[in-house]
């Protein structure tokens, strides 16, 4: 069987691209090199649920997070406290997106892909041009696959397995802005009970779903902007 390297964000995006792969006839082998997420802690949690997925489909993994940080993180980095999504997420796609074709080219791997294309939260025109240009800066093809269709399955398996599914996108200021858009949730949540009116389920989606995954918030354009009230972390300008 063929074979690519995919980057993989965390275990429970891998448990449907691993297998969408195996089906179309290449065998993957998982490469995590996250240097976006925020704390480091949380960075070990999304790899440990990763190592226990990887034990349980017989995939081969590859682990660079340890590796020193470049000056292009540290400048995205430096910055991040003040970028909007549409500033701060073409930067961080197109860092591991280059570091992946990077790896693809030393490791001998003619192909490389990522599991970020699970994801409905992410840009998809963008990790395609991320991809595209990682790619032709090291002589390696990207496989863009989108598979949006199967990210609900990710929670199945992530629940059979007791993989931990994280709550943001990566970053600290994913985190801060996913944080204000549960509370957002909660408050009117409760203003409609309050109302005496019934919560008929809808105002607020399952807990696992309502982590900012990328540059699609809730309260964003579909571009990633600031949208109106935001700060300019993209969080409501009002707290909880
Ligand atoms: S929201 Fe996600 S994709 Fe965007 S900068 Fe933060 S970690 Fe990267």
């Amino acid at each position: 069987m063929d074979s690519l390297l995919l980057h993989i964000c965390c275990g429970p995006c891998a448990t449907v691209a691993v297998p969408a792969w195996r089906e179309r006839g290449l065998e993957p082998a998982g490469w995590f090199h996250n240097p976006n997420i925020q704390p480091a802690a949380e960075a070990e949690r999304r790899l440990e649920s990763l190592r226990r997925y990887g034990r349980a489909a017989g995939l081969e993994l590859v682990v660079e997070d340890r590796s020193p940080a470049s000056a292009s993180w540290d400048a995205w980095l430096s910055g991040l406290a003040e970028a909007s999504p549409e500033e701060r997420c073409p930067v961080c796609l197109g860092l591991r997106l280059d570091a992946a074709a990077a790896a693809a080219a030393r490791l001998g791997f003619a192909r490389f892909s990522t599991t970020l294309s699970v994801s409905p939260w992410q840009r998809h025109d963008l990790i395609r041009a991320a991809g595209e240009a990682a790619a032709a800066a090291h002589a390696v093809a990207f496989v863009y696959l989108d598979l949006r269709e199967v990210y609900r399955e990710s929670y199945t398996e992530s629940r059979r397995l007791d993989l931990y599914r994280q709550p943001y996108c990566g970053c600290a200021a994913s985190k801060w802005e996913s944080w204000h858009q549960r509370a957002a949730r909660r408050r009117a949540r409760a203003a409609v009970v309050a109302a005496g009116q019934s919560a008929d389920g809808r105002l607020e989606p399952p807990e696992d779903d309502q982590r900012s995954h990328g540059s699609r918030g809730e309260g964003q354009t579909s571009r990633g902007s600031r949208g109106k009230g935001q700060t300019s972390r993209g969080a409501p300008a009002e707290g909880p």
